[in-house]
């Protein structure tokens, strides 16, 4: 037997006797599920002990090294994993910032000791990472954030203040930009550093949103102290590493969003036509419009995931995922505010419910689903800046 089929058959073994039943045919994204760290709480034991084998097994990370708590897989043995788990329906035992952005950075660029102390805490799930990029002054023009960071012997002194960090109250660590050169050019003067949310110095307090859920916070940094050897690459030279790991965050936003996983708890577009409109005795859906805008949304969703997928198995080894990254990050997003314009015109007034009992708790979910897409295409970069960068990077324009 060719290996890769040794493989998908150990595999399908180990999921039958294994992986917990309750968890089939609950299928998670890159955004629904157990994001982990020190402050997670455990309401589903499956979901704990799903996460516990995974790690042993090294399935949390796939692709990344044995050394660093990964499983060691070729990316067709990863492939193969993919496919076995959403046959079953199981969902990702983990999912995060760890895993999907500082993690593949430390790979490319931390040193051997940063490797070795943050990668198998990611992978065990043990430590929730935040993101500390924006600031009041600096979003789409991130180069030019303020936040500064002094040196102190063998520390770094950081006083500022970050702002839309999502998730920094249930994170234990941040990678964070700093301004440690406020003479150079802007983009010259920035290193990347990583530090513990309970350093002195460090306060979180969230934003509520129109969706109705907080997870944006505006992280205060006062005398913070952290030692150099959290820098990850050169001092000074932190927008390359700023740069690399937005690439991967625009690659799991067009991920998360982009394949429509988890709309309706599962059952699709069609699962919701079914509930709320009306269809012909003959098994068609009456109104030729929406028929149409079913069909085009389904097959474009089926092309986006088909040709990331592809785009994920042809990516060189090692490389991140680059400029293009922003092309794949524009469709999926405008996709997914396409299909939410399309779920509330089939749903109808049951859609634009907030709370009370007139609403089902799907109904209601739709709502905040629908009102949360519309952050999509402005988190991780904005479409302008997205076209921007396709504009410069990836089909060579002038300036
Ligand atoms: C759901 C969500 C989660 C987020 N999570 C995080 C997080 O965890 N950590 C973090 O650091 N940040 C986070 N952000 C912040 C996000 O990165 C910024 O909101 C984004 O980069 C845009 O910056 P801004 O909000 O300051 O808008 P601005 O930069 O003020 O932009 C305003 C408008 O001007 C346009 N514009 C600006 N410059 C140009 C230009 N050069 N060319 C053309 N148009 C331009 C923009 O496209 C936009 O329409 C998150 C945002 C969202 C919505």
């Amino acid at each position: 037997m060719p290996d890769l089929e040794r493989f998908r058959a150990d595999l399908r073994d180990w999921l039958d006797s294994h992986a917990p039943k309750a968890l089939m045919g609950a299928p998670g994204n890159e955004l629904e599920g157990v994001w982990g760290g020190r402050k997670a709480t455990w309401s589903d034991p499956d979901r704990k002990h799903w996460l516990e084998l995974c790690a042993e097994r090294g399935f949390t990370a796939p692709e990344w090294p044995r050394a660093y708590g990964g499983g060691g897989l070729s990316r067709d043995e990863a492939r193969v994993l993919r496919q076995e788990l959403a046959q079953r329906k199981l969902p990702p035992p983990l999912i995060g910032f760890g895993l999907t952005m500082i993690g593949p950075v430390l790979l490319q660029f931390g040193t051997e000791e940063q490797k070795q102390e943050h990668l198998p805490k990611v992978c065990r799930g043990e430590i929730r990472w935040c993101q500390g990029y924006s600031e009041p002054g600096a979003g789409s023009d991130l180069a030019g954030l303020q936040c500064r960071a002094v040196l102190d012997g063998d520390h770094y002194v950081i006083n500022g203040q970050k702002i839309w960090t999502s998730y920094a109250d249930q994170s234990d660590w941040m990678f964070c930009l700093v301004r440690t050169d406020p003479s150079a050019k802007k983009q010259a003067g920035i290193t990347f550093l990583l530090f513990d949310m309970e350093t002195p110095g460090v306060s979180v307090k969230p934003i509520p949103l129109i969706s109705g859920s907080s997870p944006f916070c505006e992280t205060f940094l006062t005398d913070v102290r952290v030692p150099t050897r959290n820098v990850v690459g050169q001092v000074n030279g932190g927008w390359t590493v700023a740069k690399a790991l937005l690439a991967h965050e625009r690659t799991m936003i067009a991920d998360a969003f982009g394949g429509g996983a988890g709309i309706g708890k599962g059952r699709g577009i069609a699962g919701w036509a079914h509930d709320y409109v009306e269809f012909e005795p003959d098994g068609r859906l009456g109104d030729a419009s929406l028929r149409h805008r079913i069909a085009q949304t389904e097959m474009d969703t089926r092309a986006f995931v088909l040709t990331t997928q592809r785009a994920r198995d042809a990516a060189k080894a090692g490389h991140g995922p680059g400029a293009a990254s922003s092309l794949f990050k524009i469709y999926g997003t405008e996709l997914n505010q396409r299909r939410m314009e399309l779920l509330v015109a089939i749903a109808g007034p049951q859609a634009l419910g907030w709370e009370g009992a007139g609403f089902d708790e799907r109904e209601l979910d739709l709502t905040r689903q629908w009102l949360r897409s519309r952050g999509n295409t402005i988190e991780g970069g904005t479409s302008e800046i997205q076209l921007n960068i396709i504009a410069k990077h990836v089909l060579g324009l002038p300036d």
